[in-house]
């Protein structure tokens, strides 16, 4: 069976590295999971080389001089970046590669392995308030650092129509479901329904404000 790049970009706090760690934990004989390389320090309980390869700015631009990134981008003031190896490592092993990644470093991979080599995923918080909520409760930012991730959720929001698929998280176990059928072919690839446009307004609108 041909497998796929599965690219999952939510915005902070929409519930990619959740949804991530349970689809891999379900199926690790046929998902494997891209370790990131980031400048952004670790938080509390994040190992190196599992959560992310964690690196230095000297080291990760030597690194991205030396072609070691299939993609990377800034995000919220750090380096991001899928390494080659990570990739090839994952689907040489016969699995399908999980990447959660923002939406430049998306469009990066989607050049690079186009429908359907990849399938991109945008996973939608189901209002602004619950996002705020599981933010707030997750505490793992500065009120600064916070204020960042918002603003730029409203253009990640809006970059929403260029994914294959958009999924809900509202119950945690129907998302994770939803994206299982999605790797598995089960899930017409359709354009934008008219309750994600609707969602997606409601977000932008919510996250201005
Ligand atoms: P992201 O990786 O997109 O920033 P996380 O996976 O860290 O988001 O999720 C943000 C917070 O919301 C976490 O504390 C997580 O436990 C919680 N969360 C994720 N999905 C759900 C859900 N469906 N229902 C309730 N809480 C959730
Ligand atoms: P966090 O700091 O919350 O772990 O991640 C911040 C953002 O960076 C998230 O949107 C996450 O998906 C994204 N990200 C993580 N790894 C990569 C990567 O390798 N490349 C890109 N482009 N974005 C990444």
């Amino acid at each position: 069976m041909t497998r796929a790049v599965v690219i999952l970009s939510a915005p902070s706090g929409g519930g990619k590295t959740t949804i991530a760690q349970r689809l891999l934990r379900e199926r690790p004989a046929d998902l494997g999971y891209s370790v990131s390389a980031t400048t952004r320090p670790p938080r509390p309980g994040e190992q190196d080389g599992q959560a992310y390869h964690f690196l230095s700015r000297a080291e990760f631009e030597r690194r991205r001089a030396a072609g070691e990134f299939l993609e990377c981008a800034e995000y919220a003031g750090h380096l991001y970046g899928t390494l080659r190896s990570e990739v090839e490592r994952v689907l040489n092993s016969g699995r399908h590669v999980v990447m959660d990644i923002e939406i430049e470093g998306a469009r990066q991979v989607r050049a690079a392995y186009p429908w359907p080599r990849s399938i991109s995923v945008f996973i939608l918080p189901p209002s602004v308030d619950e996002l705020l909520d599981r933010l707030r409760e997750r505490r793992s930012e500065s009120p600064a650092d916070l204020a960042a991730r918002l603003r730029r959720a409203v253009e990640e929001v809006g970059a929403a129509a260029e994914f294959d698929y958009r999924v809900v998280n509202d119950r945690l176990d129907d998302a994770v479901r939803e994206i299982g059928a999605i790797i598995d072919g089960r899930r017409p690839r359709t354009g934008l329904r008219p309750v994600e446009t609707q969602l997606i307004d409601a977000l932008r609108r919510g996250l201005q404000t």
